[in-house]
């Protein structure tokens, strides 16, 4: 491995999940990867597990960069959660506005990550790396593929260190809107966010909703491998890995990959690459 790689969890629900994370934290720590995140659920709703969860990663001595959106709190309450993560020496964040959480329409205005970049920068002065988020494949609401490099500048500019993109399995996508990004002036690491493939069905509702396109001859594969899970498990490691090589080949500057709190789909590609 050449490249600098981080691994994102999600807020485990019970005692058991919490403990099996750990697990699996402990399990990719052999790929030394520069810092664990752990998302924050939409609208908030996993304001407590994150907290927990980025706690009990930081006790077992691991770098952790916590999720963070406005998700209806206060400026102040923001600032509070911020304060408090540094207290506990945590360095970096990843500034997002979030969703809604699904199937609730939120008469609130959704306040844009540019926003919360300011907000850190203008309030905290502690040296925090601040990450956000970008779309290679254009974020689902965006007005256009130009309009959404402009509104990645201004979170940049707005004091963004780096970003993490939404995934894709298009290699190309990626190679060109880091180009893009880098023409219109954004000089920081964009770092391709990967997610293994493991189960057919679940990839296609969430590409569905994230914005990801999976290609037709992928799609079709995957289909047809759908019954047969070790079958599937075993081609998706290897297309993931092919675009891992890729990815590295054309110079990106890092991975961060998509784990769904299990160790051994992503452990299959990293220990290839
Ligand atoms: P923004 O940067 O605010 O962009 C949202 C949309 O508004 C885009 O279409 C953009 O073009 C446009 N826009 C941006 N700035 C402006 C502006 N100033 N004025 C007008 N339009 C603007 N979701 C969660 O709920 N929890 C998580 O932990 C989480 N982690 C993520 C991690 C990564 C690496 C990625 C890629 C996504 C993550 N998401 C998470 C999903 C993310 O919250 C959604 O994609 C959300 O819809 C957009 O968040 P954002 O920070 O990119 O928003």
């Amino acid at each position: 491995m050449t490249v600098p790689i981080s691994f994102e969890f999600f807020p485990p629900r019970t005692p058991n999940g919490r403990k099996t994370l750990l697990d699996v934290a402990a399990h990719l720590a052999r790929f030394k990867p520069t810092f664990y995140s752990v998302t924050y659920g939409a609208g908030g709703s996993t304001r407590g597990g994150t907290a927990a969860t980025v706690k009990d990663l930081r006790e077992a001595g691991h770098a952790v960069a916590p999720h963070l959106s406005w998700a209806g709190d206060t400026e102040a309450q923001l600032l509070a959660t911020v304060r408090g993560y540094v207290a506990q020496g945590v360095d970096r964040l990843v500034a997002l506005r979030g969703d809604t959480p699904s199937g609730i329409g939120s008469p609130r205005r959704m306040r844009h990550a540019e926003e919360l970049v300011r907000l850190i920068r203008t309030h905290i002065r502690a040296p925090l790396v601040l990450e956000v988020a970008a779309y290679p494949e254009v974020h689902p609401e965006a007005a256009s593929a130009a309009a959404d490099i402009q509104f990645l500048k201004r979170k940049v500019d707005a004091g963004a260190n780096g970003c993490i993109t939404q995934y894709f399995y298009n290699a190309d996508a990626y190679l060109y809107f880091r180009d893009r990004c880098e023409a219109a002036g954004i000089g920081v690491p964009i770092v391709p966010g990967i997610m293994p493939i493991t189960n057919a069905a679940n990839l296609a509702r969430f590409s569905e909703r994230a914005g990801a396109e999976i290609p037709r001859w992928l799609q079709r594969r995957l289909d047809e491998l759908a019954d047969d899970h070790e079958a599937l498990t075993s081609f998706g490691a290897d297309v993931v890995t092919a675009l891992c090589e890729r990815l590295i080949a054309g110079d990106a500057p890092g991975l961060h990959f998509y784990t769904l709190n299990k160790a051994a789909p992503t452990a299959a590609i990293v220990a290839r690459l």
